[in-house]
């Protein structure tokens, strides 16, 4: 056992880290291994209580915080990230399976939104207007809502609940966050070091659970806003019920991610990012690529395609020679075998099948191998749902129109790509698709922080997205205040008895 891991999971309330009064806990395992890590609890009603009490009486102090003191506890804590990122890192491979570069990039990608919130003052400037009537003015000003939540998946459990509560809580919010029962680790060491930045007790709480904890967060009438990262069902769930509850909510869902590659493209860039998009993390990763779309000639590169990746191995996080790590589960992993084995039954052409890979010295891993299917069609399971494995599925079309119509006609609209050298072509795919993250040249296009993420349609319920601009209005509410002074009142100002007794 890792002495840095407790043997159960805290929770955080009201500045105190406790352990939890419930009877009700899972295990957290090392998917590589099996090897049980730590336990997480399900919080019970009264902590969850206790939490919510908790943030609504700091959120009265916090949000008089001047926003300069607010930005500065992010500045410390981009800092503490920083200088614990090597040791984030660790924990998080250990608990997610992920190769320690990969577990860098998910603390890093963290970061880069806590810079974002360190900016927070500026991106809550209002807007102004003299004299919208003879000596009256307009002008508004962004203010916090009051206790918003978070809820987080499995995949990201760094940078995802940076998304969130750095954002929520600069704009002047006070926030719970209930990370993935899954990982659990990650977000309590984030929570630790957000802790030592200098955030006042209340302003930020963890609880942990999974359906029920949920629920209750929902259902809170003091919760203001929800934030969700996570699956479609869930998604929609989570969407429905805060939404009915008449709360803000931004629910982030699953995807189905294109490539596009046309015969111009440069073909050595093609294979070589269409590998590490594809099976990087195992798959499970938002904005993978989990299609490729290969347009007339561009077909012929098929045998190149699976050469490449027959020749990717997984393994242990701390392996350098590993691409990527296992599956989160064993359960995860049933379900990608299981999609394989669909895909077999349906037709497709299975070029390679990872499902009997083996990992020299992880016999209990819950590996799969790169696995590739060719003549996938639209109607096949391996198309319509998200996989979230190590699985990529090859479709040929004729022309880029058809493309086009292919990727639109499918519900999910989170990231896509092309691959091209023709600008004609790249510009007529950024306008016509429909999808909410497109990458020229580029695999995964992930936007940077002072953007927002903008996932689409099946893959996003909700109008303002994470992170930038767009988590500032997400947060906040906005008040116009129209004003007018009289001239008159000017003389009485000037006279020297106007001094309050
Ligand atoms: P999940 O939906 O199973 O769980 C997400 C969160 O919801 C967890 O905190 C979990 O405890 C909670 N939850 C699970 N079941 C619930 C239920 N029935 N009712 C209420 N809450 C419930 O997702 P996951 O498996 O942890 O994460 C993988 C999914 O997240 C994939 O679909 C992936 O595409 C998606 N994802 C999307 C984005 C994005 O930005 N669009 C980013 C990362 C991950």
């Amino acid at each position: 056992m890792n002495k840095q891991i407790p043997a159960s999971i805290p929770l955080y309330i009201d500045g105190k880290w406790e352990l939890s009064a419930s009877a009700n806990s899972q295990d957290v395992t090392n998917p590589a291994t099996q090897e049980v890590l730590t336990r997480v609890p399900f919080a019970t009603q009264d902590e969850m209580q206790r939490a919510v009490a908790s943030a609504k009486k700091a959120f009265q102090s916090w949000k008089e915080t001047p926003v300069s003191s607010r930005a500065r506890v992010m500045l410390n804590y981009q800092a503490l990230l920083k200088e614990h990122q090597e040791e984030l890192a660790k924990l998080l491979a250990q608990e997610t399976g992920k190769t320690f570069e990969d577990a860098k990039g998910d603390i890093w990608r963290g970061i880069e939104v806590v810079e974002q919130a360190a900016n927070i003052a500026s991106m809550m400037m209002g807007e102004t207007v003299e004299n919208v009537a003879t000596s009256i003015d307009c002008y508004s000003y962004t203010q916090p809502l009051g206790v918003c939540a978070g809820i987080t998946p499995f995949n990201f459990p760094a940078m995802i609940p940076l998304w969130m509560f750095p954002m929520a809580i600069a704009c002047g919010n006070t926030f719970i966050l209930k990370p993935s029962e899954q990982d659990p680790i990650t977000p309590t060491k984030l929570v630790e070091l957000f802790e030592q930045a200098g955030a006042p007790a209340g302003v930020l709480q963890v609880i942990h659970g999974g359906k029920e904890q949920v629920d209750f967060l929902l259902d809170h009438p003091d919760i203001q806003a929800i934030s969700f990262v996570g699956s479609v069902p869930v998604g929609q769930y989570i969407y429905r019920k805060g939404t009915d509850n008449l709360k803000r909510v931004q629910a982030f869902a699953g995807a189905k991610n294109h490539m596009v590659v046309m015969p111009d493209a440069n073909k050595a860039a093609v294979i070589n990012n269409l590998v590490g998009a594809s099976v990087g993390a195992a798959g499970q990763r938002c904005m993978a690529i989990s299609v490729a779309v290969l347009v007339g000639d561009a077909r012929e590169w098929i045998p190149e395609i699976q050469q490449a990746l027959a020749k990717v191995k997984p393994g242990a996080w701390d392996d350098p020679e590993a691409a990527y790590g296992p599956l989160i589960s064993p359960q995860a992993r049933e379900r990608v075998l299981d999609f394989i084995n669909r895909g077999k039954e349906e037709g497709a052409t299975c070029l390679l099948d990872g499902s009997e890979v083996v990992v020299e010295g992880y016999p209990d891993g819950n590996w799969v191998g790169p696995t590739v299917f060719s003549d996938v069609t639209p109607q096949m399971a391996i198309y319509r749902e998200e996989i979230f494995g190590p699985v990529l599925c090859l479709m040929t079309v004729d022309t880029l129109d058809e493309a086009i119509q292919l990727i639109n006609e499918c519900p999910f609209g989170n990231g896509t790509s092309i691959f091209t050298g023709s600008g004609a072509a790249a510009r007529k795919y950024q306008h016509e698709i429909l999808v909410g993250q497109v990458g020229i040249n580029v695999p995964i296009p992930v936007p940077l922080p002072f953007f927002s993420f903008t996932g689409w349609r099946a893959s996003f319920y909700g109008d303002q997205h994470a992170y930038g601009k767009q988590a500032v209005r997400f947060y906040t509410e906005t008040k116009t205040v129209t004003a007018r002074w009289f001239d008159s009142d000017i003389e009485l100002a000037q006279q020297p008895n106007m001094t309050i007794q």
